[in-house]
């Protein structure tokens, strides 16, 4: 793909370009607790990825904020790996 055939999802303009095409970000907002933002992107590496940020309210301090960071974590790892297992089982039909 040459640089500036953009995949018909990229968002163009300021948002793409060093070899990079990227979508316009998908807000989550969760009322009270936070919000995440995901962008899909076509790395230089011909590769598709998402990049994840955001920011959610510690409802705790000291051990019980680590508590929550923890199995925020771990939650992410979780919803990152069945995710993965899924598209590779439907990719291998
Ligand atoms: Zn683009």
């Amino acid at each position: 793909m040459r640089p500036y055939d953009h995949p018909e999802w990229c968002a163009r303009g300021h948002r793409c370009g060093l070899g990079e095409h990227r979508a316009h970000p998908v807000v989550m907002q969760v009322d009270g607790v936070g919000k995440v933002l995901l962008t899909r992107v076509l790395g230089t590496n011909g590769r598709e990825r998402m990049e994840l940020t955001g920011s959610a309210y510690l409802t705790g301090k000291g051990p019980a904020a680590r508590r929550q960071v923890d199995r925020t974590l771990r939650g992410f790892a979780d919803v990152l790996s069945t995710e993965a297992t899924l598209a590779g089982a439907a990719a291998a039909r």
